[in-house]
């Protein structure tokens, strides 16, 4: 093995590392290690002047390998890769020594923190000198996206990234795109009508170019890496040519079965021949399989006889499957609302005058069931009670977090019913108000002016008295419990993950937060992108949001994807696992271990024989090293840890310095 020639760089990290860690006397000792040729320390060694330093170093000295003694190599490992590549030396003879957050950050005392970072200064040495240079790799990339979810977030990163001038699919599982904002009727703070402000966008949709609609279909498999996603994706039966129907909905009349219309929260009812919403894109009708009389019992097919002549109907419709050759993908999927049924003591469910906040949206809705006129069993409320943190907040349903809308859509509620209601009296129980957006808390003052009693605390109970309904609370500003009276109750009810998304992560590969809603990668630094490379974030499936920041961070995802696409070309993983052919007994393990689909068993000439070997898509490797702990033959080796570096980084650890 040729002789190495290291350096190593101490940085104080200001004093974040410096005045737990004696620099001096670690740099003393990183001199005396082994091929160490310059021990340096500097105070900020990311900055500008740090990294010349050891620029110059490699140049002037001809240093082959370089020891970096900092933070975490998650923060600057790019950084000082580059540094490397920049005096002409290979990215990958770099080794970070992490003595910040291994020991400044968790020790107090001195000597302790010195002696560790001692160690752990011989370790990456010891590392460095025993790694090879590493060639990159790069994939050309497909130029097109897909765009999984159809509610405003996935809308505006489809628009944005077709307006990018890329193809872009767009999958929705519904028959029409518009998600819960079309089911809104004004948006807070300023009161715009939802569907007036939404709807020129679905319309965009439908005309771009660029866009490729797929209503009522559904994401079946995904295979392939960054640049080259293959999906499959499934299209259910619409029973109506999508592209033939004129929407006139003559066919309609003719249905004679009645089904829960869901797009009004099941509030009126509506044909199983349908059109979800008048404004719906794709604008066609949709049977419904489970309710149509034809599609369960064979008979009835009247529809077909009224459209004969445009000849739309097509009741014999399979499901379809389509293949999509994709580079990136954002995921859109949204959210479910909480089912307030779980909260059994606030009467939802038992009492019709118990709703929730989302089918309180419907009910004062122009396009609503009783075309927007407040009317509870036929009659307007004299005192309405909303109730907040139904679901959220709350940890006897397992939500800790905070839905982050219910706080300014009951300040809307409240504020529509006094426009419908004068004289009413208005309740709102609260744990506190978050009020946190632009123009939110000048909002808020508004709605308290208009008569609307503010009352902090937990109702534990809504009971029937007469014809009242009864809320129970402890008002926690009183400090004494309370009894308030109402016509109508409505629950604010959280946002949880929707139930559409979950096996659309495990087919990318997500990770989840504690709190079930999709990971981003950094919630500071990487806010859109996921675990998976080439996979985005946006909107409610990351977590509870409102429509500006759902807007917002779905123009960040769209313009994410585009960086692949507009590239042509990505890098692979560089530290992938390789196999060792004549060592490996193809006992299939590692095949097993790799969550990424990567590793597969192939015959192949090892040695003028043929044998069954593990094969590793270089591609498709996340370097995650599961398979190496599973191979009992130490077959397949994790580049850049293997099992001889990592040997010898426990034996140089071990040792008292
Ligand atoms: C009662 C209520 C009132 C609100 N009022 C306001 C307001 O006044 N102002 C405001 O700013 N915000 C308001 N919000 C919040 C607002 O609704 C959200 O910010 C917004 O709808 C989030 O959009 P989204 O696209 O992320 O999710 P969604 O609207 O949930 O859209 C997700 C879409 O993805 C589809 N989907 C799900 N899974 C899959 C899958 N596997 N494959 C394909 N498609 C899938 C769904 O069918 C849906 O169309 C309110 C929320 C509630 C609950």
């Amino acid at each position: 093995m040729s002789t190495k020639r290291i350096g190593v760089y101490i940085c104080h990290c200001g004093v974040n590392i410096a005045q737990t860690v004696g620099i001096e006397e670690l740099k003393s000792f990183a001199a005396t290690l082994p091929q160490v040729k310059v021990a340096e320390n500097y105070m900020y060694m990311c900055s500008e002047p740090g990294q010349e330093l050891i620029r110059k170093d490699i140049k002037e000295k001809k240093l082959n390998r370089i020891v970096v003694v900092a933070c975490s190599p998650r923060l600057h490992e790019p950084t000082f890769r580059n540094t490397l590549v920049s005096a002409g030396l290979n990215p990958y003879c770099l080794e970070i020594a992490n003595v910040r957050e291994q020991c400044s950050w968790v020790h107090k005392d001195k000597k302790v923190a010195t002696s560790k970072a001692k160690s752990v200064v011989a370790a990456a040495v010891t590392k460095v000198a025993l790694l090879e240079p590493l060639e990159e790799k790069e994939v050309s990339v497909t130029k097109t996206a897909m765009v999984v979810g159809g509610g405003i977030a996935g809308i505006q990163a489809a628009l944005d990234i077709a307006d990018s001038g890329f193809k872009t699919y767009l999958i929705e599982k519904e028959p029409s795109i518009g998600g819960h904002m079309m089911q809104l009727d004004k948006t807070f703070p300023t009161l715009d009508c939802s569907a007036c402000i939404l709807t020129p966008k679905m319309s965009d949709i439908k005309n771009h170019p660029n866009i490729e609609l797929l209503a009522y279909s559904e994401v079946a498999d995904v295979k392939g890496f960054v640049g080259n996603f293959k999906v499959t994706v499934k299209r259910k039966p619409r029973y109506i040519e999508e592209a033939i129907c004129n929407a006139c909905g003559t066919c309609a009349k003719y249905c004679s079965i009645a089904i829960i219309d869901r797009y009004n929260e099941g509030l009126s009812k509506l044909q199983a021949l349908h059109i979800p919403f008048p404004q719906a894109i794709p604008a066609a009708y949709v049977v419904d399989p489970e309710e149509c009389r034809y599609l369960k019992e064979g008979t009835c097919r009247q529809c077909e006889q009224v459209c004969k002549e445009l000849n739309a109907i097509n009741l014999d419709m399979q499901e379809e499957s389509v293949e999509l050759d994709v580079g990136t993908i954002v995921v859109a999927t949204g959210f479910d609302v909480f089912d307030a049924n779980r909260k059994p003591e606030l009467g939802y469910g038992r009492y019709e005058n118990v709703i929730t906040g989302m089918e309180f949206e419907r009910v004062v809705s122009a396009a609503g069931p009783n075309q927007g006129e407040l009317l509870i069993n036929g009659k307007k409320p004299k005192e309405v009670v909303f109730i907040q943190c139904v679901g959220s907040r709350d940890k006897t349903v397992g939500n800790e977090y905070c839905s982050r809308v219910c706080c300014m859509y009951t300040a809307k509620q409240a504020h529509l019913v006094r426009e419908k209601l004068p004289d009413a009296k208005i309740t709102i129980f609260y744990i506190d108000v978050r009020a946190f957006g632009k123009g939110y808390e000048e909002f808020y003052d508004r709605v308290k002016g208009e008569s609307v009693y503010y009352r902090r605390g937990n109702v534990s109970e809504v009971y029937k008295k007469g014809d009242k309904l009864i809320c129970r609370a402890e008002d926690t500003l009183l400090g004494k419990p309370i009894e308030v009276p109402a016509d109508l109750v409505v629950l604010a009810v959280g946002i949880q993950p929707s139930a559409g998304a979950r096996e659309l992560g495990k087919l990318l590969k997500l990770s989840t937060s504690p709190d079930n809603f999709f990971l981003e990668a950094h919630p500071k630094l990487r806010p859109v992108d996921t675990g998976s490379d080439g996979v985005f974030l946006a909107g409610c499936c990351q977590g509870p949001k409102d429509i500006p920041d759902t807007v917002a961070q779905a123009s960040a995802s769209a313009a994410k994807a585009v960086i692949p696409l507009a590239q042509g070309k990505v890098k692979t993983e560089t530290m992938v696992a390789r196999v060792h052919e004549q060592a490996c007994r193809a006992c299939g393990y590692c095949v097993e271990a790799c969550p990424y689909d990567a590793i597969e068993l192939q015959l192949q000439e090892v040695n003028g024989r043929e044998k069954s070997v593990a094969v590793v898509n270089e591609v498709l490797c996340k370097s995650c090293g599961a398979c190496t702990g599973v191979c009992f033959s130490g077959a397949i080796q994790q580049t850049g840890f293997t099992d001889d570096q990592i040997l010898a980084v426990i034996g140089a650890i071990g040792k008292e310095y």
